[in-house]
């Protein structure tokens, strides 16, 4: 009999009721290790009433305790992370060190809500009026409700919540119920950093607990991240909810390469932002825009490169390890058959690669597709996993023209020595994260992270100070305090 994975409501962990789970795989032996609970609606409203009872005293903690406890979990989590780093390996299927990566980008998120602080300061002017000040505050909103996608169980969700609980909200997080074990090791480290119970909350489920999210009225604000359907499915939900949403979506990255680029760095990068975590990633290079004549040669070096990646079981040393479930490697599988299909050239074919893995694992080796026509499926859809697409331009205009007319808008990167070419670039391409000569370009957590088009609804970014405002709200507060020298009744001391 499997472990069932339950929920994390009011500081503890509580065993799902509902009679409802889902299965939990690991990628790399192929076999289900543990069911996931899946919430009623009982479940669900229990899991909001705990964070809107913790939400008062929360709210009124002082700067410094809150600053405290955020202090206490940053240290929790970089000592332990290796423990959480073997749970997303063993539910997701990415390598070792790319989980610990994720981990370690999500901490620089805590260590930025460190400082809430000084990013919650107000204005002051002094006499806007004669006598009047006006001055301004940010304040919590109540209960948020953060929704995040199975591949990045750990990171996505520190995009989010370090900032809603530091700045003084109280959180329900519905994890994937692909990888949902991660969610509860982090509730448990809050617990031991000292938050009071009920600040934070995990509630496991699917789409039951994601519209009982959005309709609950004691929710008043959605973070959302998964494909472009759902996400704007979340949003439309959300706002007619009269609810505050950012909702990311799915993406399909291109890199533009320019004849004049170091062909080594393009090789380097293409593999490792379009196989790194077996291309499950929404920042992942899909398509790489090559400016004849730079095609062939780059061909050659990005083959050179795939030949030698190791594909295995990501507790060994591997450089990628398998997809999520067979259902999404049989997908993605599917795409090379389309590519054939349209007239493509399959350069490199991942499917029946040899692994360093059990034979059951979800395997799909790296596949690199050359010219793939705009029409075909292979470039329209997102893939999200290891296929990497080449379309052949003519000049930087085509390219540009290329990416500009997709319909995703995540990231996209450009290649070349020539900074006039790449400052164009940045300014007339319609992305929301740019790379020069950085393939994956994620921002740090001091900037915010967000497409545009269909990769993201809303028009607030995660984390960075648009997550601060996207978890706060304004007061402006006009005030006169009467000078008591000024005549009047005055029952005080004697005033000169
Ligand atoms: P998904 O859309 O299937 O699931 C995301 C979340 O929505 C999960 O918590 C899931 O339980 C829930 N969900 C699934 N079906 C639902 C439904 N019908 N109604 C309501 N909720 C539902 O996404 P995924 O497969 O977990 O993640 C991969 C996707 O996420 C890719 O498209 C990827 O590009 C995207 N992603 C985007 C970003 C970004 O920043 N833009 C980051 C990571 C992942």
């Amino acid at each position: 009999m499997n472990q069932t994975i339950g929920h994390w409501i009011g500081g503890a962990e509580v065993a799902g009721k509902s009679g409802r789970t889902s299965p939990v795989f690991d990628p790399a032996l192929g076999v289900v290790t543990k069911d996931v609970a899946l919430a009623d609606t009982a479940e669900i409203n229990a899991a909001i009433a705990a964070a809107a009872k913790a939400f008062p005293e929360w709210r009124d903690y002082s700067q410094a305790r809150k600053q405290g406890i955020l202090f206490k979990f940053r240290e929790l989590l970089n000592e332990r992370k290796g423990e959480l780093a073997e749970i997303i390996t063993a539910e997701h299927g990415k390598v070792l060190s790319d989980a610990l990566g994720e981990i370690t980008r999500g901490q620089e998120v805590v260590e930025f809500a460190c400082g809430m602080p000084h990013l919650l300061k107000g204005f002051y002017t002094e006499n806007a009026s004669t006598g009047v000040d006006v001055y301004s505050t940010r304040q919590a909103l109540g209960v948020v409700g953060i929704i995040s996608p199975f591949n990045f169980p750990a990171m996505v969700p520190m995009w989010f919540f370090p900032i809603a609980i530091a700045t003084g909200n109280t959180v329900v997080l519905k994890p994937s119920e692909k990888d949902p074990t991660a969610a509860l090791w982090l509730a448990k480290l809050w617990k031991e950093a000292g938050l009071p119970d009920g600040v934070f909350n995990v509630l496991q489920g699917d789409k039951l607990a994601v519209d009982g999210l959005l309709e609950h009225p004691d929710v008043q604000a959605i973070s959302f991240v998964g494909s472009t359907p759902i996400a704007k499915y979340v949003y439309e939900q959300g706002a007619k909810h009269g609810k505050r949403v950012q909702a990311l979506g799915g993406a399909k990255n291109h890199m533009l390469v320019l004849p004049d680029a170091d062909l080594d760095l393009v090789a380097d990068s293409a593999i490792n932002a379009g196989f790194g975590s077996a291309g499950e990633r929404c920042m992942a290079i899909s398509v790489v825009v090559a400016v004849e004549p730079v095609a062939d040669p780059l061909i050659e070096k990005i083959v050179e490169r795939m030949n030698k990646l190791t594909v295995g079981d990501g507790r060994r040393n591997c450089d990628m390890g398998p997809l999520v479930t067979r259902e999404h490697r049989d997908k993605v599988a599917s795409y090379i058959e389309i590519a054939n299909q349209d007239g493509a050239k399959v350069v490199v074919d991942g499917r029946g690669i040899n692994v360093d893995g059990d034979a059951n694992g979800f395997w799909l080796g790296p596949t690199l597709i050359d010219n793939v026509l705009t029409s075909s499926k292979v470039y329209t859809e997102e893939i999200f996993g290891p296929v990497l697409s080449i379309v052949r331009v003519k000049s930087y205009d085509e390219g540009v023209e290329l990416i500009n007319n997709g319909a995703f808008g995540n990231g996209t990167a450009i290649f070349t020595n020539d900074g006039g070419a790449a400052r164009r670039f940045q300014n007339e391409i319609q992305v929301g994260m740019i790379g020069i000569n950085v393939p994956i370009p994620v921002p740090v957590a001091y900037y915010s992270f967000g497409g545009w088009k269909n990769s993201a609804f809303g028009d607030t970014k995660a984390h960075g100070v648009e997550g601060v405002h996207f978890y706060t709200r304004g007061k402006a507060i006009t005030s006169r305090w009467l000078d008591p020298s000024h005549g009047g009744i005055n029952l005080g001391f004697p005033q000169n």
